[in-house]
């Protein structure tokens, strides 16, 4: 019989991030994943660790990825320290460049919201930010420094969660699929796999991005679809890019500052289900707005395109905390943020697993908001 003090559904950034917390005090943690740990999501990210919402939508979610980005240099020293690895981790901010429409009414309106959220944002002349980045585009029209952005390598830092995981005593189990959760009663008390073993654990967490919807049981409290995104790597030898630069129709994230540089450019927003295809027109989607941010890339060699799967919800924010069923925690829907949020979740599922309450405010995130939402419509019609 498996018996551990935790088991996590999902070898992802999440699954792994939390493993590697519980065992650091003290707990036995396995983590089960379905094919290789860390060839999902996490791996195909960008790896920007921005606080800032992307749409109305993310508002909320600003505290929490605020409160991550700050516990960034801890757990990324922790993390290279246990496994020897390195992860990436850059950090001197991202230059955002307004393209179109009324150029300084736009940039007013970002640092204004900016700051209204508690983030750092300042207006930069276009000359500064050329003498920052002398590779940018001439169809800037304005732009603002995001001084306190960092970036990492996601896939250097998936390998470093893992081998940190593995050096404190994380059962690391690819290629194991859980097929339903094992109850007893009102409480889960492990998970069977497709396999028709039961792993027996005290807590169970899901974190199987996207599919976290597949487990017949936990469905109603994880609705989570996969959101397409695509990607492509491109390698060049002019003008080193510095900061990670985005606009509204896209992003570049740089690796390394010698030359030959990779630059990371990203990425497509889809509803495709399950479908990791890289396809013509998302590739034409995000050169272009690679471009438009700095032309010169044009001559840059593309070197690796692919695709991956976010795990989106119907209001675009995580699932985080438990539900109704005792024993059972959720930590999924990451959607756009799953790289950045990964020390808080594992913080938060954490000090919930060890200590019976956490420090940080979670409500918002309650896999329960989804039925209640459900009743509130249902006393309305
Ligand atoms: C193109 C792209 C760019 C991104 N850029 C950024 C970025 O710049 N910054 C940022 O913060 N975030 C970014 N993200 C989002 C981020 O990658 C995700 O939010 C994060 O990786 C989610 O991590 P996860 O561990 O929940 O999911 P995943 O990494 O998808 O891991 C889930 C794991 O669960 C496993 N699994 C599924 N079902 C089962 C089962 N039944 N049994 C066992 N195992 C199972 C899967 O095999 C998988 O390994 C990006 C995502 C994409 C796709």
């Amino acid at each position: 019989m498996k018996t551990y003090d935790v088991v996590i559904v999902g070898g992802g950034i999440i699954g792994g991030a939390i493993a590697f917390e519980l065992a650091g005090r003290k707990l036995r943690v396995a983590v089960l994943d379905r094919q290789g740990l860390m060839g999902e999501a996490s791996w195909a990210a960008a790896g920007m660790l921005s606080p800032a919402p992307d749409c109305a939508a993310a508002i909320p979610l600003v505290p929490l990825g605020r409160a991550s980005l700050a516990l960034y240099p801890k757990f990324v020293e922790a993390v290279e320290e246990a496994s020897g690895l390195k992860t990436g981790y850059r950090t001197g901010g991202a230059i955002e460049v307004i393209t179109r429409g009324d150029a300084g009414r736009e940039l007013s309106t970002l640092v204004a919201l900016h700051h209204g959220l508690g983030l750092a944002c300042e207006p930069l002349p276009l000359d500064e930010a050329l003498a920052m980045e002398p590779g940018l585009g001439r169809e800037a029209l304005a732009a603002a420094l995001l001084p306190e952005e960092c970036s990492i390598e996601p896939r250097a830092l998936a390998a470093a969660v893992l081998a940190a995981s593995a050096s404190v005593g994380v059962t690391l189990r690819p290629g194991v699929e859980v097929a339903s959760l094992a109850l007893d009663g009102e409480k889960c008390v492990g998970v069977r796999t497709s396999r028709g073993e039961i792993y027996y654990a005290s807590h169970i967490v899901l974190a199987a991005g996207c599919w976290s919807s597949q487990i017949p049981e936990a469905a109603r409290w994880a609705p989570t679809v996969p959101i397409r995104g695509q990607m492509a790597a491109l390698r060049h030898s002019g003008t080193v890019i510095r900061h990670v630069l985005r606009s509204e129709h896209g992003y570049l994230v740089p690796r390394g500052s010698g030359t030959p540089q990779t630059v990371v450019v990203g990425s497509t927003i889809e509803n495709s289900g399950y479908e990791k295809r890289v396809t013509w027109g998302g590739l034409e989607k995000i050169l272009a707005a690679a471009n438009e941010l700095t032309p010169e890339l044009r001559k840059a060699e593309i070197i690796e395109t692919w695709s991956g799967l976010r795990p989106g919800t119907p209001d675009q924010l995580p699932i985080l905390g438990p539900a109704e069923i005792d024993g059972l925690v959720f930590a999924t829907g990451h959607y756009r943020n799953g790289i950045l949020l990964a020390p808080v979740t594992a913080k938060l599922v954490g000090e919930w697993i060890a200590e019976g309450g956490t420090g940080v405010e979670w409500e918002t995130f309650s896999p329960l908001r989804f039925e209640r939402a459900r009743a509130d419509r249902a006393a309305i019609a």
